[in-house]
Order: structure tokens, then C-alpha cells, then sequence
């Protein structure tokens, strides 16, 4: 999970939207830097997308964020004169990654009801920032038990759960008889899980952006469900406004 070249703020802060960094190492439309807050793609949540102010006083758009063996790699709309050592700061545009942080964790909360609905069954999913969705293989899965699904996801929004990420070492999460399952799925040679606890509700491990609080997500629709054979079924959710924060009656 750690980077050998980039530090991922991400995975700490996923409210972070500005940095600063240095340039580790810079060719044509790529740089990796010391650090950043750039979420590159992978399990499912599509790469953030951002500028980079140079230090000539210019700026350049980030188009794409990869991980790499060299570090986090950002592409760029053109070719830069970067070189290591320059300071650059970033800023990542945040209602693509907001929308991305609300999606994600709403499937968080889906394979959960899902989980405890039918034991899961789940094959796959894709966030974007305007729908999500989640593949499944469960006999007689119809719009009926979607919405079901959905409705499930919504009690959750509304039960104002706090969502937080820490971190723990392989054998301490196997310790815990609410983290055998988690802890056994990884890879062997993962020695810290990062874990997105949805207050007692759903823990998984992963290293994707999530929202504070299940109200940030707002309520779920269900957009449709696709058919694509007998073991792929497709569930598409779109989300409302996250959900105010209820006014302080103390005061
Ligand atoms: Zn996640």
C-alpha cells in the first residue's frame, strides 16, 4: 500500500484538495512527485483530474493518474519542462472527486445490505460521478430485489453512520473476530490493511476516497438493472444531494 517514490495523501486525508510537492522525475506529459493528492485509478474509482501550478507561474492540467513501479504517475495535457527537484503545487477538481468519494462509498454500503440480504454474490463494480455500479451473480436477482437493495442503502444514509479509515497491521486484524474475514482476503505479503469502517455497520479493506459520514452520500435511486446473462447482473445507482446536517438544538 505504501509507495516507494510518492506519498498518497489520499489515503489519509480524502478531503484534501490542495499540496505542494516536489518533482521526483518528469518526461514529456509525465511527472511523479514527492507526494500528492492525486487518486490514481484502481479498485473500481476512476483517476482525479486537476492542475499543477509550475514554478515559471504557469499552470498545466492533470488528465490521468496512474500507479507505477517508479511512483504515482500523473499525466499531463502537454509536455511540461518539469524537472526533479522543481516545487510544484496541486489542486485536484473537487466535484469529480466528491462525487467519486459519495459513489464509492455508497457501494460500500450496498455490498453490505447486499451481504446481508443474500450473502453476496457480488462480482464486480465501477464508480463514475454521476452513477455506480455493482455486478452481481445471484439467482433470481430482478428489479424487485434491486430496489430492495436501494432501500436498504437509503436506511443506512439516513442513519447518519460516521465512516473512518485506520490503519492496522495484518496480524492485529486477525485478532479480531470482526476482521478474520477481511484479514484473510488480502495478500499474504500485505503487512498493513487499511481499513474504511462504517460505524457498526460494514468494515472492508481497501484504498479508495470515502466520504465522513453515510448523510454525505445522499439518497440512492435505482437508475436500472441490466441482463447480460445468467451469472452477470448489473444494478446502476444514481445519488440525490447529500443530506444537511441536522441544525444544533443545543444552541
Ligand atoms: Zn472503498
Amino acid at each position: 500500500m505504501s509507495d516507494p517514490t510518492s506519498e498518497a495523501l489520499y489515503l489519509v486525508d480524502a478531503y484534501r484538495k490542495r499540496f505542494e510537492a516536489e518533482v521526483v522525475s518528469a518526461r514529456e506529459e509525465e511527472v511523479v512527485l514527492t507526494r500528492t493528492a492525486f487518486y490514481p485509478s484502481g479498485g473500481g474509482q476512476p483517476a482525479d483530474t486537476g492542475v499543477l501550478s509550475l514554478p515559471d507561474g504557469g499552470t498545466v492540467r492533470v488528465v490521468d493518474v496512474q500507479k507505477t513501479g517508479e511512483g504515482i504517475l500523473h499525466r499531463l495535457d502537454r509536455t511540461s519542462t518539469l524537472a526533479p527537484g522543481d516545487r510544484v503545487t496541486g489542486e485536484i477538481d473537487w466535484a469529480r472527486r466528491s462525487a467519486h468519494m459519495r459513489y464509492h462509498t455508497a457501494l460500500h454500503i450496498l455490498s453490505g445490505v447486499v451481504y446481508r440480504q443474500v450473502g453476496s454474490g457480488i462480482t464486480g463494480n465501477q464508480i463514475a460521478a454521476e452513477r455506480a455500479r455493482m455486478d452481481f451473480s445471484i439467482p433470481g436477482f430482478d428489479r424487485a430485489l434491486a430496489e430492495s437493495f436501494v432501500e436498504g442503502v437509503n436506511q443506512v444514509v439516513g442513519e447518519r453512520r460516521p465512516v473512518t479509515v485506520r490503519f492496522l497491521s495484518r496480524a492485529e486484524a486477525l485478532k479480531d473476530p470482526t476482521l478474520v474475514r477481511v484479514a484473510q482476503e488480502l495478500m499474504p505479503d500485505v503487512e498493513t490493511v487499511r481499513l474504511i469502517d462504517i460505524e457498526g455497520f460494514d468494515v472492508q479493506a481497501d484504498g479508495g476516497t470515502h466520504v465522513a459520514n453515510t448523510a454525505e452520500v445522499g439518497l440512492a435511486r435505482l437508475e436500472r438493472i441490466e441482463n447480460k446473462g445468467a451469472r452477470n447482473k448489473r444494478l446502476y445507482l444514481t445519488l440525490d444531494a447529500p443530506i444537511p446536517a441536522p441544525v444544533d438544538s443545543t444552541h
